[in-house]
């Protein structure tokens, strides 16, 4: 026979297996079109394309799909690679296979880049809510799942391209709809391209072991097995090696080698009842010793996609970790085939043809409701929220997707872009095309839209028109600065009453220059920008007003403080003969007659009692100088001369006037003080040698003496001495001052 037509003859076995009751007349006539559409056409690996369509309804037939998916399945690139129409295939076969396949071809042709992964997500998103029939994603499935399994025909680039997109679209796909065995095998089938050693590797390991896998299994199914034949359990054990692709992520996440894996191994556990279910694992704790934190009860806890099992992981003599599923017939066949497999139940019970059309899930949830089942309930509830009927998807130019709320228009795409792009928003297109504002948006719609420097900004009806709180709110705070000089003005008024009430005027504000303060701690560039908050409401008049008020006691507490500070610094550098004024601070004067006279330093320094004193390098004083004290941080007391501009009020800083304090000589331990001299000289020969012997015969001694000549024949020497006090510097000064040349001697400063 015809290797072609024996394909189809095993198919329609296959089909007859779970209908036998079904029209395979319909199913041929799909066939020979089929055929005959793709006449001509090969695969890459040589044979006719025909192949293709035949092992995808196979597929299809696995799933134990009904009669127009599996004529859709045949049927399913025809639109696509060759002349047929929607129309004709409607004529032809029913309208129902027509949409279908059209359903299959849309999702054909859409392009993806790979994006983050919340891109991803609402991509799979699309994708199920574009497919009104869900057999359309089942067929699509099917399809990608036999391109996969005959990738290797295909260019390296394309492998690596089409395995990457399995991996990140249909395995989910085929995740979420609770198609495990369809999962496992793309997952497996795209790791085999995309990491081709790494896939081997774990595969030969598996091999070189298969036998002594083989027998642990076998050993651990048998102790099960007579273990619930004993209890009167009947149940089916089956056992496997987990999937690559699982294990590769293990390996990889966890960074172990393959036999560090914990559980390499699953069995599962298939009883009729779900009082079964608890007995079976009952015995199974009871024979292996269960691993802490690794029970799970999915049968009283669902997955959202259905999902229903025990698990448990245990340790057996051996010690070799296995996992174990425990489960009934039925939640084998959700867990197997998803969505497929309700979608079997359905046809058992109703055979109705109008199956899975026009909305969506309806027949999910009558099929659901028909069961009556709690558990089900719950799978429609999360389906429902799977499916997202209440959510549009749509593409942006470069190819990203938007999720929008169900009858989003372009109004509500433009502003979930920005709010900028809404504003200034012209004109929109959808797929190309112009298009009113008020456009409902469908799934998979590419939408552009153009934008103005000059538009108008949003009509009050776009209100009515967008969906979405995002555009809504965005369009009202155009309409809030829009409005803002009535804002503005409503917002002065009322300001200006709250601040009347508080005993404040802006007057005040102004004159002491507080309005720029003000209105940075409210966050506002401008006093426009404030009224206008204040107009709409951002701020309450009261609020604004408390700042005013604060800062208006922050000045007055500041006026007073710098009033003493002022006070502390006039008393200490007026000579201490003068009456001063009594004035409380926390360093305040102490009375003249408590003074200590007798300090290591000569200094005395006011209400401090033996407080580390040091003379100011800058200005070295000596005794009889006028001096004053600076209370360093952590130094102690620096003494300058009172002339010396380090101590100049004009140099002094405000906020460091407190610390300037009255000090003064007393009698001294010390006897002899450095002091810092500065000669000018017109230069000569032995200048430098006439200064250094009138210090000689001056008696002083000279820590530093350094000559340096100036630019025209200038010359200034630099002297640090030692000396008791002021007269007897002085007296040297005045011998440096009579040697010839010498211009001015002048105590060093600053
Ligand atoms: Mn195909």
């Amino acid at each position: 026979m015809d290797p072609i037509l024996e394909q189809y003859r095993a198919l329609e076995d296959h089909v007859r297996q779970y209908t036998p009751n079904a029209d395979f007349d319909r199913l041929y006539a799909a066939f020979t079109y089929a055929d005959r559409a793709h006449d001509g056409q090969l695969r890459r690996n040589g044979t006719p394309y025909i192949t293709h369509p035949l092992a995808v309804a196979e597929i299809a037939a696995d799933l134990e799909l009904d009669m127009d998916s599996l004529i859709a399945a045949l049927l399913h690139d025809c639109i696509e690679d060759t002349g047929a129409t929607h129309e004709e295939i409607s004529k032809l076969f029913s309208p129902t296979v027509a949409n279908l396949v059209e359903g299959v071809t849309k999702l054909t042709r859409m392009q993806y880049t790979t994006k983050e992964e919340k891109q991803m997500e609402n991509l799979r998103k699309m994708l199920m809510a574009m497919s009104k029939d869900i057999r359309v994603i089942l067929i699509k499935l099917c399809d990608r799942l036999h391109n996969m399994r005959t990738m290797e025909y295909q260019t390296p680039k394309k492998q690596k391209e089409k395995s990457l997109e399995t991996l990140e679209i249909y395995a989910p796909l085929a995740h979420r709809l609770g198609m495990q065995k369809i999962k496992w095998e793309l997952e497996d089938l795209s790791l085999k391209f995309l990491d081709p050693a790494g896939y081997k590797d774990i595969e030969n390991q598996l091999n070189s072991r298969a036998s002594a896998h083989e027998e642990f299994m076998a050993s651990i199914q048998k102790k099960i097995q007579d273990r619930m034949e004993r209890e009167g359990v009947t149940c089916t054990v089956y056992g496997r090696v987990k999937h690559i692709y699982s294990l590769y992520r293990k390996m990889y996440t966890q960074q172990k080698s393959l036999y560090e894996i914990f559980d390499l191994y699953a069995f599962r556990v298939i009883v009729s009842d779900i009082a079964g279910c608890y007995t079976v694992l009952g015995c199974i704790h009871d024979m292996f010793n269960p691993m802490q934190g690794r029970f799970k009860d999915y049968i009283s806890t669902p997955k959202p996609n259905g999902y229903q099992s025990l698990h448990t992981t245990v340790i057996g003599r051996e010690g070799i970790p296995f996992e174990v599923q425990i489960r009934t017939q039925e939640m084998h066949e959700t867990a197997e085939y998803g969505i497929a497999a309700h979608w079997k139940y359905k046809q058992g019970m109703t055979g109705r043809e109008e199956i899975g059309s026009e909305k969506t899930f309806e027949w999910v949830r009558k099929l659901l409701e028909a069961q009556a089942d709690t558990d089900a309930e719950e799978f429609v509830r999360t389906m429902k929220v799977d499916l997202f009927s209440d959510e549009v998807f749509v593409f942006t130019p470069n190819g990203d997707v938007i999720s929008l709320p169900a009858g989003a228009t372009p109004i509500d795409f433009a502003y979930s872009i920005h709010s900028a792009v809404g504003n200034h928003m012209t004109g929109a297109k959808v797929n190309g095309r112009i298009v009113p504002f008020d456009t409902q948006l469908n799934n998979g719609d590419l939408v552009e839209i153009s934008t103005s420097k000059s538009a108008h900004g949003p009509s009050r009806d776009w209100m009515n028109i967008c969906k979405s709180n995002e555009a809504r709110s965005k369009i009202r705070q155009w309409f809030k600065k829009e409005r803002r000089e009535e804002n503005i003005v409503n917002g002065r008024v009322s300001f200006d009453s709250e601040l009347r009430r508080a005993g404040y005027s802006m007057a005040m504000i102004t004159e002491n220059d507080l309005l720029p303060v003000i209105l940075k701690k409210l966050k506002y560039s401008t006093l426009d920008d404030m009224y206008a908050a204040i107009g709409y409401g951002g701020i309450t008049s009261a609020k604004a007003v408390n700042r005013v008020r604060e800062e208006m006691l922050r000045l007055r507490r500041e006026q007073k403080e710098q009033a003493q500070q002022e006070a502390l610094f006039q008393q200490a550098i007026t000579p201490t003969e003068t009456a001063m004024p009594h004035v409380s601070t926390a360093l305040p004067a102490a009375q003249p007659e408590k003074h200590v006279t007798h300090s290591k330093t000569g200094i005395i320094v006011e209400g401090l009692d033996n407080c580390l004193v040091k003379f100011a390098k800058c200005c070295t004083p000596v005794p009889g100088d006028p001096v004053i004290g600076f209370i360093t941080r952590g130094y102690g007391v620096s003494v300058h001369r009172q002339d010396c501009p380090n101590a100049s009020p004009s140099k002094v800083k405000p906020e460091e006037r407190g610390r300037w304090i009255r000090v003064s000589w007393g009698e001294s331990e010390q006897s002899l003080y450095k002091a810092s001299l500065e000669v000018s000289a017109k230069a000569r020969p032995n200048l430098a040698l006439d200064i250094a012997a009138a210090l000689s015969a001056c008696k002083v001694r000279v820590e530093n003496f350094n000559a340096r000549g100036l630019p025209d024949g200038f010359a200034m020497v630099s002297l640090v001495l030692y000396v008791e006090d002021q007269t007897k510097l002085n007296s040297v000064m005045s011998k440096l001052n009579q040697i010839s040349g010498v211009m001015t001697v002048k105590r060093a400063a600053g």
